[in-house]
């Protein structure tokens, strides 16, 4: 398996040495014969190449098998004119990376006031409010006036017909149950058609239960209650936000581990971003960038049924966990170790 690998900015070259590090221990573990091809995506590459992407980089990731991308600093790029191109959309979008897989669970080792849960937020990537992948020449926001904006969001029945198919996939791997989560009160038709789109894809999963919750009202039910749900299937702006929730409500943020995956490619990228309060500082959690490597790893393996990536993927998973239950952890989840430490407790658990 050839993976191309980004570091990103902020904390993502911190994050991301400890992911390569335990990529390489799996590889040499469970005999993957992993190709690590390193390169550089956001202000590196916009340092070196005048852009923070180049097609060169596309070409390298598309003849990939794999991609692990760090996290990068969006907010900093505003002209694409200038070169300045959010990675994470280019590769999204260029690479049709429609299902935005984002687990989060409560781990034994950290207190939960919240009792244990095991979610799924499944989260479409390539429309909805996203002007800049939601429209194919220009962008989907506009200045009318200077003081008057529109912002657009595109809703299509092909993207929730397909979302809509890996949460249903998903769930029948899991606990069995989808919730559909939408502003269909307010967005009629938009998230009309996502909720008529899902319940079609339903019915060809009979043994899965299928409930629906409007969005503002999920964030009280996740908080009051996680444990009622498994997996939550939502649209693209939604679902970023509400994986936070999730990921912050099992511990941190900084254990969101998060795959980018299509019918083709795969991107294994943290569902956070690069932090730069804490970059440079040792104290990043790399287990959402580590978890983010197993969640490729596994979507590898059962692509091409390969027994070796999914057993590398649940070593991984399983040594995050016994790091996290023994307390070699960052500060975020209650741990006293820096990010390099916790890098090489995890290689003694794998
Ligand atoms: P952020 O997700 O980077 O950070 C939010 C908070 O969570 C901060 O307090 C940060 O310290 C903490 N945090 C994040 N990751 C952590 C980790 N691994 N360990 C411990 N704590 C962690 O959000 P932000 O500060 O709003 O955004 C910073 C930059 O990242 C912006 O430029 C934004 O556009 C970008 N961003 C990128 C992505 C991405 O690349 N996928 C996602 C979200 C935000």
């Amino acid at each position: 398996m050839k993976i191309v690998v980004i570091p990103g900015d902020g904390i993502g070259p911190e994050t991301m040495a400890v992911a390569i590090d335990v990529l390489q221990a799996v590889s040499q573990k469970f005999n993957l014969n992993l190709q690590l091809e390193h390169e550089l995506a956001g202000h590196d590459s916009l340092k070196k190449h005048g852009a923070t992407v180049t097609d060169a980089l596309l070409n390298k990731v598309k003849n990939a098998d794999g991609l692990m991308l760090g996290p990068m600093s969006t907010y900093d790029f505003k002209d694409e004119a200038k070169g300045e191109i959010n990675p994470s959309k280019f590769f999204r979008k260029s690479l049709d990376l429609y299902a935005n897989i984002r687990p989060a669970r409560t781990y034994p080792g950290i207190p939960s006031k919240l009792g244990e849960f095991d979610v799924v937020v499944v989260r479409e990537n390539t429309e909805g409010f996203y002007s800049d992948r939601n429209i194919e020449s220009g962008g989907s926001e506009m200045l009318i006036t200077p003081d008057v904006a529109i912002s657009l969001r595109r809703i299509t029945r092909s993207c929730c017909e397909r979302i809509a198919r890996s949460a249903f996939e998903l769930a029948m791997t899991r606990g069995q149950h989808v919730t559909l989560v939408h502003k269909a009160n307010v967005l009629k038709i938009g998230d009309g058609i996502f909720l008529e789109e899902c319940h079609k894809v339903a019915k060809e999963f009979p043994t899965v239960r299928v409930d629906d919750v409007i969005v503002d009202a999920m964030m009280a039910h996740m908080v009051r209650n996680p444990q009622n749900f498994d997996v939550i299937v939502t649209t693209n702006m939604f679902g970023d936000i509400l994986s936070d929730l999730t990921a912050e409500l099992s511990g941190s943020l900084g254990l969101g581990g998060s795959l980018n995956a299509g019918k083709d490619h795969a991107m294994g990228q943290a569902a956070h971003g690069s932090a730069p309060d804490i970059a440079g500082k040792n104290i990043a959690n790399p287990f959402s960038q580590v978890l983010s490597a197993s969640q490729l790893l596994a979507w590898y393996g059962q692509k091409n049924n390969k027994e070796a990536f999914l057993k590398a993927s649940a070593a991984i998973d399983r040594a995050v966990e016994e790091a996290i239950k023994t307390g070699r952890s960052t500060k975020d989840i209650g741990g006293h170790l820096g990010t390099q430490e916790v890098g090489q407790a995890l290689l003694t658990l794998i």
